[in-house]
């Protein structure tokens, strides 16, 4: 992979790390480029004071912001993520605090972040890093979405299915799984919002999902970005995936003819590939929680992946009964299948963690 770095280290600890980054990159046989356009990764520099995001114009360019914090804030997250979606990074790579004594943290846009463990030998260190970010940017986003009006007309009000996901979307938001969409639109400029949702097809980062079978082929799945609270509108609020149409890296989508539709949830590769697996598998939902003594992904990919998609698939299929499987997300969340929404609902209640162990 060609990478690049853009802008200027904010002091001489981000210099060094920047420097030591480049070489574990090279090392690793990653190809360093003195141009920005056309390279598959870049690190950006993230300047506190003016914060300019780095606007590239292919989706395929995978942009690292690297950020220098001298001090630890009281809330990490809450200091770091605003300048991860200001600088329009996919990932975040924090240095923080005092020289010599500074650690490294990955912040994630499903909100996770995690310490990277530190090691005496600075270029040991920055293999971990580089080992710990190579998958994340070389994975493949599946988050278009092609619309087929030919919704049947008796399912354009939903049926009792999408009565059920609206009842579970209820439920879960009631047990406080269902946190708030991110305010980008506070923290971005109208310019930079539209920019972020062209880039990252997102309405805004709101956090889970949940989907019921229809038939041997089709299921009912949450849109992008809307409010679980309140999955009611077909085509805009709830939608009917029929297919992935794997030449054109695409979800396929029956909308009533009449509505112009949302996006589904990005995470629908992964509901995909595990109702068509398992014919048993009536429903799955998708938080940002955990449970005692699940088994996990190794590898954090981002959400809407394919590589995602497959880990999660691949733990499914190794569950005793895949049909009802709880599977851990590293530093992100669970999905969880099911007979059915209340078969889920019935089994988690009670057990569900708010808070994401991170490593
Ligand atoms: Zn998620």
């Amino acid at each position: 992979m060609k990478f690049a770095f853009h802008g200027s280290p904010k002091d001489s600890c981000m210099a060094t790390f920047a420097q030591r980054l480049a070489a574990a990159m090279q090392e690793a046989g990653h190809e360093s480029s003195e141009a920005v356009p056309g390279v598959g990764l870049v690190f950006s520099h993230v300047d506190e004071d003016h914060v300019r995001p780095f606007r590239r114009h292919a989706q395929a360019t995978y942009i690292i912001a690297l950020l220098r914090l001298p001090e630890v804030p009281a809330d990490f997250l809450r200091a770091a993520y605003p300048y991860m979606i200001r600088s329009l990074g996919n990932l975040m790579i924090a240095v923080v605090g005092p020289e010599h004594e500074e650690e490294t943290y990955f912040v994630t846009l499903e909100r996770g972040y995690y310490r990277i463990a530190p090691q005496r030998d600075p270029t040991r260190h920055m293999q971990e890093v580089v080992r710990r970010l190579t998958p994340l940017a070389t994975s493949h986003l599946i988050i278009d979405n092609i619309f087929d009006p030919d919704l049947e007309p008796d399912l354009w009000q939903g049926n009792e299915a999408t009565v059920e996901l609206e009842r579970a979307g209820h439920v879960l938001d009631a047990w406080n799984l269902l946190p708030a969409p991110f305010p980008m639109q506070e923290i971005l400029s109208p310019e930079d919002f539209r920019h972020v949702q062209r880039l990252y097809q997102i309405g805004g980062l709101s956090y889970g999902n949940l989907s019921q079978r229809h038939d041997r082929h089709r299921y009912w799945m949450s849109a992008s970005g809307v409010n679980k609270a309140h999955l009611h509108d077909v085509g805009q609020e709830v939608l009917m995936v029929k297919d992935f149409d794997d030449s054109q890296k695409a979800m396929r989508l029956s909308v009533p003819s009449e509505v112009k539709p949302r996006r589904v949830s990005v995470d629908a590769i992964e509901h995909f590939m595990i109702y068509r697996e398992h014919p048993d598998v009536g429903a799955i939902i998708h938080v940002h929680a955990w449970m005692e003594g699940i088994p996990s992904t190794d590898v954090n990919y981002p959400c809407g992946t394919i590589e995602l998609a497959t880990s999660v698939a691949n733990l499914v299929r190794q569950a005793p009964d895949p049909s009802r499987a709880v599977i851990g997300l590293r530093n992100h969340g669970m999905t969880i299948t099911g007979r059915s929404l209340d078969d889920i609902m019935e089994r988690v209640d009670g057990k569900i963690l708010p808070q994401v162990p991170m490593s």
